[in-house]
């Protein structure tokens, strides 16, 4: 064995490479990244760019961050994987962990899978188990994401994704995301109502006021179950360690992944009160889910954002940065959406995918959710250096836009 990586795979000319062996459903990438430290990663040509996206709020710890290595590297020379036939110790020591910071405590369940459109695929049978009697319908809201997977696509309220794949799993609607809406939807044939507490794949858009206080009253008046997708908002990305704890209201059930074991692929699904008598053995489950690799080093991260109080970091952090887009002042900022480290920049043009190719060009990695938003996901662990260098670089990406005053003027002409 010599390199390890292949000077195809990695020369100047990776972008044909990657053209010629990946499947066409991803777009050819920008950038080839090689290594992380921090809030920072590194292309092969050795450029540094500061990740304000952090893999779309999963590297809650940065990357390389000795806390993850230490619990993987421990894990993996212990036990990699056994199968859902034997117990390990870090499986059950997250799922108490898990029951503890929702809340769900005693009368909670967890079931371990690999991915946040897993977690969906397992909500969504959980709301089946609700549909005793007439219960048929399933509610979730127009533009909301759940997944690309054929259950939590069909919750997926965007057209454009469900209509190659049609048809859907049926028995989906999808409704506008306001409380007049919700409160003509809801009644006894409602099996579950879905909502992402703050809808990160649209553009980070909040939720009405009052929105799940509503959703809570009126699913349990109907029997129906409250389901909320905590995959992007989970794990202290929005200030709290879940979206929900904003608004002070207990669910029937939450998906999380993303963030939770900070990069190494785990999803969840966690039931409260009587939603965890639903499920009777052998209805579902996953060769991977919760093995002791991803369950060690999910608790390893839970426990360091906890220690390291990065969920009160993110609601600071999260406020510095509100108050440093605001004083960049840029004409080309119209407000900011979502909650602590949880970001979108709504503009006043649809530029967003040439911001993001500045911000790039700049040493700084953010994304654009839509033609008219950008998101921020950083790391929870960013501190006064990262919010500085990020003022620093996202002027300058602003920058480069507001001097495209020709092109602009043509464009407008
Ligand atoms: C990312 C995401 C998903 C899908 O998770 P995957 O791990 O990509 O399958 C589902 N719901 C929400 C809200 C997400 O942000």
């Amino acid at each position: 064995m010599t390199a390890t990586t292949s000077p195809v795979s990695t020369g100047q000319h990776w972008h044909e490479t990657f053209g010629e062996v990946m499947m066409g459903s991803l777009a050819v990438p920008a950038v080839m990244l090689d290594h992380g430290r921090g809030a920072s990663v590194w292309d092969v040509d050795g450029k540094e760019y500061l990740d304000f996206l952090a893999g779309i709020a999963v590297n809650a710890l940065g990357h390389a961050h000795p806390v993850l290595l230490d619990a993987l590297s421990t894990q993996a020379a212990k036990l990699v994987h056994v199968s859902n036939y034997f117990a390990t110790p870090p499986q059950v020591a997250l799922a108490e962990r898990l029951l503890r910071i929702t809340g769900a405590g005693t009368y909670g369940r967890v079931y371990f899978c690999n991915s946040g459109t897993e977690a969906n695929e397992a909500a969504f049978k959980l709301a089946r188990l609700n549909s005793a009697g007439s219960r048929t319908r399933i509610l979730a809201l127009k533009n909301g994401f759940h997944g690309r997977t054929m259950g939590s696509l069909a919750l997926t309220g965007k057209p454009h994704m469900r209509e190659p794949f049609e048809p859907m799993v049926p028995g989906v609607e999808h409704i506008d995301s306001t409380l007049e809406a919700l409160d003509a939807a809801l009644d006894d044939t409602v099996a579950a109502l879905f909502v992402e507490p703050i809808k990160g794949e649209a553009g980070v858009i909040d939720l009405p006021d009052g929105y799940l206080a509503a959703a809570r009253e009126l699913t349990q008046r109907h029997g129906a179950l409250l389901i909320l997708d905590e995959i992007q908002t989970g794990i202290g990305r929005t200030g709290e360690w879940f979206g929900y704890q904003h608004a002070g209201i207990v669910p029937d059930a939450i998906t999380i992944a993303k963030g939770m074991a900070g990069g190494v692929p785990i999803g969840a699904l966690i039931t409260f009160g009587k939603a965890s008598e639903l499920f009777t053995r052998g209805q579902h489950g996953s060769t991977f889910g919760g093995n002791p690799l991803a369950t060690a080093v999910a608790g390893a991260v839970l426990e360091e954002i906890e220690r390291a109080g990065l969920v009160e970091n993110a609601k600071l952090r999260g406020a510095q940065l509100r108050r440093v887009l605001a004083a960049i002042g840029s004409p080309l900022i119209a407000e900011t959406r979502g909650e602590g480290l949880l970001i979108g920049v709504g503009l006043t043009e649809p530029v967003a995918d040439q911001l993001t190719a500045a911000a790039l060009r700049n040493g700084l990695i953010v994304n654009a959710p839509n033609e008219s938003s950008i998101r921020l996901a950083p790391p929870l662990i960013i501190g006064d250096d990262e919010v500085a260098e990020f003022d620093r670089r996202f002027r300058a990406a602003l920058a480069e836009l507001d001097q495209r005053p020709l092109d602009h003027q043509h464009q407008g002409a």
